[in-house]
């Protein structure tokens, strides 16, 4: 998929004047944040699990080679056969030679971000594979030649009157809008596709050193039949997905689904380790599995470390105002909210990134929910630092701080200025607020007033408060 995140903005308009979308938004984060609070306020060791869960993430990042060096030897020595990928074109290059090599025509996928972000669905068709995306909202979207929008809900941003159509035009079927008869459709659909495909696809929510397993939370049956149907799983992701130790799993486990989507355990939660053996009833005959570097070394080495220990869980994303207000297809790639707004320039390059970087109010309320308490803002603030630095910020944007700076550092004129404006908006504004600001700044009144600021500035309030007289 092709990186639009330099158009966020025009996409951002688009997104905010489409009044359907605006309502599946609201609709979507209201329940997953509400959903997380109830799960949140019933586990009081919650604040002591994201401390555990932040430590481990940690941990397992500061001796990264060791701990996947171990997933590998344990996972081959459980019948699994691990690839590794400097990139994603080998990362497609390796899927596409085992698809051959294993005479897969038909792969059916389950929801995989990093297969997003490496283009495998493109790659793997380019090979001759068909590859049909096996989660609902992932199918939908696939259907409908998009993007997911959501990390945990792809097609958050779809009516059902909008699923009838598609049926109707890419599937054959008849119009119906009924929810039953709409997943009964998919259903069948589907479960033609799981029994004759050869090969099924995941990603991976962790990978447990100590015992080379992959960890798999879902919750739709259909990643457990796309695991265990096709006689060949591929597991594709990345290489921060590996945790030390089978027994850290509970804790981060409960910090996923109650941040996710507030459950205390998600409906299925699979471990399979290696490739089936002669006593198992079902199973993969083989089990691939593909580690993905992608820049992740990159970013391990620098200061922006600490975004490797995102667990995907999207609680940020529900949170953040801006993600709220646009939806996941105005950050114009695979990862969107405050976590993809550090991933994609990490990812992208800053200069098709920084837009995201800069549409964050700074609010903080992303770092709060973070279960594994990455610093989110601090991390934005670092990439716009960096915009700045490699010359990317807008002149103007740079000449105008340069003036508020040196504004700043001369009391007598701010203080001039400070009357001015306790003067003007007197006659700007009404009843404590403006519906229009000028030139550059028009951006903050487009969709809301301004308040007026104070008639006394700041500082004589806080002189007279103080009893402080000049
Ligand atoms: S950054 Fe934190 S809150 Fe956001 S998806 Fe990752 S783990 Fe979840």
């Amino acid at each position: 998929m092709e990186p639009l995140s330099r158009f966020f903005h025009r996409r951002s308009e688009k997104a905010l004047a489409d009044a359907p979308l605006q309502a599946s938004i609201a609709r979507a984060t209201g329940k997953f944040l509400g959903a997380r609070a109830e799960a949140v306020a019933a586990f009081p060791g919650f604040e002591a699990a994201r401390d555990e869960g932040s430590r481990i993430k940690r941990e397992t990042l500061d001796r990264l080679d060791v701990h996947l060096a171990r997933f590998i030897a344990e996972a081959e020595k459980r019948g699994a056969v691990v690839h590794v990928a400097r990139d994603g074109a080998e990362a497609c290059e390796i899927a596409a030679r085992v698809a051959k090599e294993e005479g897969v025509a038909l792969a059916v996928k389950s929801k995989s971000m990093l297969a997003e972000e490496i283009g495998l669905n493109e790659a793997l068709q380019s090979a001759g594979v068909d590859v049909v995306e096996a989660d609902l909202g992932e199918y939908l979207v696939q259907l409908a030649g998009e993007p997911p929008s959501h990390i945990l809900a792809p097609a958050v941003h779809m009516a059902r009157e909008r699923v009838a159509r598609l049926f109707e035009k890419k599937l054959g079927e008849p119009y119906t809008d009924r929810i039953p008869d709409l997943i009964g459709i998919a259903r069948r659909r589907l479960r033609e596709k799981f029994l004759a495909a050869g090969m099924g696809i995941t990603g991976a929510n962790f990978l447990c050193a100590d015992t080379g397993s992959v960890v798999l939370v879902t919750n739709e049956g259909n990643g457990r039949m796309g695991t265990i149907l096709p006689r060949v799983h591929l597991v594709v992701a990345g290489i921060e997905k590996v945790i030390p130790r089978l027994a850290d799993l509970p804790v981060l486990l409960r910090l996923l689904t109650r941040s996710a989507t507030g459950q205390s355990i998600s409906s299925y939660v699979s471990v399979l380790t290696g490739g089936r053996r002669p006593e198992d009833p079902e199973g993969p005959e083989r089990l691939h599995v593909i580690l993905v570097d992608n820049g992740r070394t990159g970013i391990l080495q620098g200061k922006y470390r600490d975004i490797l220990k995102c667990i995907r869980c999207g609680a940020c994303l529900n949170v953040c105002p801006v993600y709220q207000s646009v939806g996941g297809h105005a950050y114009g790639w695979v990862y969107s909210g405050p976590m993809g707004s550090v991933l994609t320039p990490l990812f992208a390059g800053l200069a098709e990134g920084a837009p995201l970087a800069n549409a964050s109010t700074l609010c903080g309320a992303c770092a709060d929910v973070c279960p594994v308490k990455i610093p989110l803002p601090e991390l934005l603030l670092e990439l716009r630092a960096d915009e700045r630095e490699q010359g990317l910020k807008d002149p103007a944007e740079v000449l105008g701080m340069k003036g508020y700076a040196a504004l700043m550092g001369r009391a007598g004129i701010l203080e001039a200025l400070e009357r001015f404006i306790g003067v003007i908006s007197q006659v700007l504004f009404k009843d404590g607020k403006t519906p229009w600001l000028p030139f550059r700044f028009s951006g903050w009144t487009d969709r809301r007033d301004f308040p007026a600021p104070s008639p006394q500035p700041f500082r004589k309030l806080w002189k007279k408060q103080r009893g402080i007289h000049p």
